[in-house]
């Protein structure tokens, strides 16, 4: 499928676009001139390095065409190159061995954490706290950075309101308010607070993804068409890659779906319309994976050069994995069938990252052995990763209170494979990290000595090898643990089991028609019970599932979701109590599967009363329609109580800033952290606002028996709204407020808007 190019003969190259005293802008007009069509091309071809190195490659190209392609200058970028000797060994082609020397941008799925692992991002995303993030942010890129590499596909900014869809795990959860700021925090952390950042040795470029609206693909099946309405696409799902752009992001990546039947590769109302001409977005779009050639599966494209000729025309600057551009662009330029200002276009993108990046001034920048030797699983990130999985842990549930759990003199029983599991906390997503690193929650909690801990698996919880790549097949059948478990169970004064799913169950092609405790887990917790109900529940999952059974009856619920790293540590100091946890769930929690999608800022019915007897309202004849455990929900050691809710004026005009304070006390008997939540309700609009809106919220440290007052303030910026031609409206009205630590309750008062 590769088109032979003829490499143009040019007199000896200037190199005047090696002067790091010009401005970006002139140095990319200097090399463009000398660039032939096929070396523009080059430039949006990105190559995987994994299969060169794991196997063969797949349809399209050998490994030696690949470096063939790489000598020619044919190739602006690889993917899924790991370690500095083999970056090296690429950069070093690219720039010694091609007539421009252009460097290549060496992408990476550094998706939480590089080797060093943190919290899947949906469970940072439960710390609420944007400091934390960045930081977490900023350790991956530490890492990634002295490992070759100088761009990551991250932050996934998807928002998505469907469990069942597995890469809810990789996002900020349901809602946009939330998932804006931290996506912003996570391109600060990655890339630095400002353009000039990017020339550091510590930080590499980001790239938002999935764009977009990626998160509301049809009955949560992966790569499924998205069909949803304008009002959705531009309050909910648009804002989130809007602040990563205003946070200065420097790439972006399309997605997979279709969006109103338009592959959202070949969407130039998406890429051109808003990204780079609304937005003034002036970094460049990679598609995702093979997106540009899947256009063809999809029935949008006719075949290979129609797929180029669509996807280049709507603004995807750079193929994944297509092999599709290096093959027919160049020639459709010829015939005139692409304006050679596409092209020019992407390549000016595609340079001035690299510019950027400072690859040019020093293409083996990152490619430092001995910071690499320093950096990688330092100690220093081992803690950082500790302190960002303790921050990410929810409180689901907490009667009786067994938590947190007496220092010495308990006998505990630790039930469940999870417990014992070194890989499945590390969660999905995890390229460059060893097997089996993660500290299990066994040994997290074997570091507290002075109490009488037994374990127990109870029940494996998969069958056969799971890796990445294959399905995760559960055990079904073989109970012959459970007698042992009981018997450990009965002999204790505490239960702590770890239940959930799958470190590999949750992440891409990972979508789920329930969100049960999947395999013999349910049964497992059931039979413990009887014999023993005193049971900390630990889950362990990539997504909101639904045990209403637990939720009755297990007294206390802990949601420690995948972890990474430090897994077992984070999970120890919050269960004994040297941590009290904060976090707040980023999404709902449904009571089952048949209230998917289920969200917080929902909108209302003509008919929404539920709590009248009239079967006619809004509602499920079978299940409550409330969730299990709402956004914004989470529970600590201490107790909050929130009084004296002030809006200073109850009547303002258009513009005029609203000022709304509350006080919060610790009432409990632990110091603790509660994230304050405000939010909004816009009563009555030219298009129906959701009943609930997150418009601020504050990570509040309060000692046991202190009050603080927390002032917010609300602008244009959080009372307004979009309408369904992408207008930001603000209009006079009646406003709710809402101040509380969860979406589902909490003081209220209001204002009007004229
Ligand atoms: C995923 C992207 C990822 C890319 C490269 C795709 O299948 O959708 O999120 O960045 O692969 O690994």
């Amino acid at each position: 499928i590769f088109s032979l190019f003829t490499v143009g003969t040019m007199s000896a190259q200037k190199k005047d676009y090696l002067d790091k005293n010009k401005p970006t802008e002139e140095r990319i007009d200097l090399l463009m001139k000398q660039m032939t069509l096929e070396e523009k091309v080059g430039q949006m071809n990105q190559y995987n390095g994994f299969w060169d190195v794991t196997g063969p490659a797949p349809k399209g190209g050998s490994a030696e065409l690949k470096y063939e392609h790489l000598r020619k200058g044919w190739v602006g970028s690889m993917l899924t190159v790991r370690g500095v000797k083999e970056v090296r060994a690429v950069q070093k082609i690219a720039v010694e061995e091609t007539r421009l020397g252009i460097p290549l941008i060496i992408g990476f799925d550094v998706i939480h954490g590089y080797k060093t692992l943190s919290p899947i991002p949906l469970a940072e995303s439960a710390s609420w706290d944007l400091e934390a993030i960045k930081k977490s942010a900023a350790i991956a890129a530490d890492e990634a950075s002295a490992s070759g590499i100088n761009w990551t596909f991250g932050p996934n900014v998807d928002v998505s309101n469907d469990a069942r869809w597995g890469r809810v795990m990789e996002g900020a959860g349901e809602d946009p308010y939330l998932g804006s700021k931290i996506g912003a925090a996570r391109v600060k952390g990655f890339q630095g607070d400002s353009r000039s950042d990017l020339l550091k040795v510590n930080t590499i470029a980001a790239c938002a993804k999935h764009f977009a609206a990626y998160g509301y693909v049809e009955a949560g099946l992966e790569y499924n068409i998205v069909d949803i309405s304008n009002s959705k696409l531009y309050n909910m799902v648009l804002p989130p890659f809007k602040a990563t752009v205003d946070a200065g992001i420097r790439t972006f990546m399309n997605s997979f779906n279709t969006l109103n039947g338009i592959p959202a590769t070949g969407n130039a109302f998406l890429q051109r319309d808003i990204l780079k001409n609304k937005w003034k977005f002036d970094g460049f779009v990679i598609s995702d994976y093979a997106s540009i050639r899947e256009m063809i599966a999809h029935g949008y494209a006719k075949d290979e050069a129609d797929a180029t000729m669509k996807a280049a025309v709507a603004g995807s600057d750079m193929d994944m994995e297509s092999y599709l551009y290096v093959a027919q662009l160049a020639k459709l330029v010829q015939d005139g069938k692409v304006k050679e200002s596409v092209v020019d276009d992407a390549v000016r993108r595609i340079l001035r990252v690299k510019f950027e990046l400072g690859l040019f001034d020093d293409p083996y920048k990152y490619c430092d052995e001995k910071r690499e030797k320093e950096v990688v699983g330092s100690k220093t990130n081992r803690d950082g990763v500790l302190d960002m999985a303790k921050k990410s842990i929810v409180l689901l549930k907490n009667d009786k209170n067994l938590l947190p759990l007496k220092k010495s003199g308990q006998k505990i029983a630790l039930i469940g494979a999870l417990a014992n599991d070194k890989n499945s906390p590390l969660g999905s997503w995890r390229i460059a990290s060893d097997d089996n690193t993660a500290v299990s929650v066994l040994e997290g909690m074997q570091n507290y000595k002075d109490n009488h801990l037994t374990f127990e698996k109870g029940a494996d919880l998969t069958v056969g090898k799971i890796s990445f790549l294959d399905e995760v097949v559960f055990n079904t059948t073989d109970k012959s643990g459970f007698e042992a478990a009981k018997k450990a169970a009965k002999n204790a004064d505490v239960v702590v089991m770890v239940l959930g799913e799958h470190g590999f169950q949750s992440g891409e092609g990972r979508s789920r028609t329930d969100l049960n405790l999947p395999g013999l887990q349910q049964e497992l917790l059931e039979e413990i019970y009887k014999v023993n109900p005193n049971i900390v529940l630990v889950l362990n999952n990539g997504r909101p599932l639904s045990i209403p059974w637990a939720a009755d009856h297990v007294p206390a619920i802990v949601e420690a979701w995948h972890l990474g790293t430090q897994t077992g540590n984070a999970v120890a100091q919050v269960l004994y109590g040297d941590y009290n946890p904060s976090g707040k769930l980023p999404m709902s929690f449904p009571r089952n599967v048949g209230q998917v999608p289920i969200y917080y800022n929902k909108y209302s019915t003509g008919r929404p009363v539920d709590t009248d007897k009239n079967v006619f309202w809004s509602h499920y004849t079978d299940v409550e329609k409330t969730p299990l455990f709402p956004f914004g929900f989470g529970l600590s050691y201490t107790t909050f109580e929130y009084k004296n809710l002030k809006v200073v004026k109850n009547s303002v005009s258009k513009g005029e800033p609203v000022k709304v304070s509350v006080d919060v006390s610790n009432t409990g008997n632990y110091d603790g952290k509660e994230v304050v939540q405000l939010y909004i309700h816009d009563e009555y609009a030219s298009i129906i606002r959701p009943i609930k809106e997150l418009k601020g919220f504050e990570l509040l440290n309060l000692k046991k028996g202190e009050t603080k007052t927390v002032s917010f303030t609300l602008t244009d910026k959080e009372l307004g709204f979009y309408d369904n031609d992408g207008n930001y409206l603000v209009e006079p009205g009646t406003f709710k407020i809402m101040v509380g630590g969860s979406s589902d309750k909490g003081l209220e008062s209001g204002f009007e808007l004229f």
